[in-house]
């Protein structure tokens, strides 16, 4: 893996480690490695380390991000869920796979892992808990995320940290790119695009799900919201040509999905997920609600599509 790290601020200028640190051939910049895992970004770089107040933030999520393992599986089977969560989950389903927007998304990974040779070389930024790299598990698959954005997630699985906007990887080395609901948490969604764009080999693809309505999460590190408009002169500038652009699910279902969700979570967070006042008032919402969602889920193809969840992306790297 080593051999693809270039230095994130000069861009494809090869970087030379040791165990503890890599080093710019060109800016003499040193990143260090934490938990064996390369911290390529700008802000953890030593000679950098005062100009950006996340930096100290940065270095102490990643020394508690454990060195990498493969627990990942694990955990989207449900291990470590305690009893409660177990039985909160069975009884109080409101997000659940038969939703048109979870079953559009599983449909296109399962598309995804058809496309993928097990050859080929894949970058997923903004990987997270690496949901999907069961499906690529022959091809040469490497994970990289920011990874102070969020304590209630596993980054145990990344290879590297790195910023999406400054990706420390040679031009044109992968064959396809996963950036898969990160755009709006990246300060500068268009570089970012563009950064993928450089790491693609001409004629690779890019992969990505966008989303236009979604609630603000994992605050405060969430810029924005895109339509189908803003995408493709996103992908365009960035010297891509979108070859397929869908959205996950009926204008529909997105209002009742949202009514839904919104009643169902308001009283729980209001007054505890464990206290017997937000149950009961979680309850009769579902009770009152639900008929409502049967029909959603069942018609959301008859309706129109211009206010989805999110826009599912297939882009080409022209060349
Ligand atoms: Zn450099």
């Amino acid at each position: 893996m080593s051999a693809v790290f270039c230095c994130p601020v000069c861009k494809d200028s090869p970087l030379l480690g040791n165990d503890d640190t890599f080093s710019c051939s060109r800016c003499d910049r040193q990143f260090p490695i934490i938990n064996d895992r390369p911290l390529l970004c700008r802000i953890a770089a030593r000679s950098d380390s005062s100009i950006d107040d996340f930096s100290p933030d940065l270095l102490k999520a990643a020394a508690n991000v454990p060195a990498k393992t493969r627990r990942f599986l694990g955990r989207l089977r449900g291990d470590g869920e305690t009893f409660f969560d177990y039985f909160f989950n069975v009884m109080f389903p409101q997000f659940s796979k038969k939703d048109p927007q979870w079953r559009f998304l599983a449909e296109k990974v399962s598309e995804l892992e058809a496309m993928v040779p097990p050859t080929s070389k894949i970058i997923d930024i903004g990987a997270g808990e690496c949901k999907y790299s069961a499906l690529f598990s022959k091809a040469d698959y490497h994970a990289t995320d920011y990874v102070f954005s969020s304590e209630k997630h596993d980054f145990s699985c990344i290879d590297v940290v790195s910023d999406a906007q400054e990706l420390p990887f040679a031009s044109g080395y992968f064959d396809f790119a996963l950036n898969l609901v990160v755009l709006e948490h990246v300060p500068d969604p268009w570089e970012c695009v563009r950064e993928m764009s450089r790491v693609l080999k001409p004629g690779g693809s890019a992969f990505a799900l966008i989303p236009l309505v979604r609630p603000e999460h994992l605050a405060p590190f969430d810029f924005s919201r895109f339509t189908r408009f803003g995408i493709e002169r996103m992908f365009n500038r960035a010297g891509m040509r979108i070859t397929s652009l869908q959205p996950s699910n009926g204008s529909l279902w997105t209002s009742i999905y949202y009514l839904y969700s919104i009643a169902l979570m308001t009283p729980l967070r209001r007054y505890g997920r464990r206290s017997w006042r937000g149950v009961i008032i979680n309850r009769l919402w579902y009770v009152l609600l639900w008929p409502l969602v049967f029909y959603g889920r069942l018609t959301n193809r008859y309706y129109d599509s211009d206010f989805p969840m999110y826009y599912w992306v297939v882009a080409k790297k022209e060349g």
